[in-house]
């Protein structure tokens, strides 16, 4: 039932493209794995796509969850920003430039 729910609602596919793995359904919500804090209580509506964690306290509509998600993958690209100025002669000028330090 949550496989064909998946696959009927393409819209919760932004979700699970993010690192949220949905295990249940539960009323008109489906529940999974937060990708913020890696627990089992990240509640999303179907129709609406407003999300929350029942855990970490996060909360938002799609567009929220997306902003969330880039800041994360900005601080664990800036992490190896030093190896790659270092490794492939690439200016740090750039990775100021698009906020990458
Ligand atoms: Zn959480």
């Amino acid at each position: 039932m949550l496989e064909e729910l998946l696959k009927r609602n393409r819209k919760l596919k932004g979700f699970t493209d993010h690192g949220v793995v949905f295990k249940s359904i539960v009323g008109t919500q489906v529940v999974g794995t937060c990708p913020f804090c890696g627990k089992d209580k990240f509640h999303c509506h179907q129709d609406d796509l407003v999300w929350d964690c029942k855990v970490c306290g996060k909360y938002g509509n799609f567009s929220k969850f997306l902003e969330y998600r880039a800041g994360e993958y900005v601080r664990d690209f800036g992490k190896h920003a030093d190896a790659l100025v270092r490794d492939r002669e690439l200016r740090k000028s750039t990775f100021v430039a698009w906020d990458v330090e």
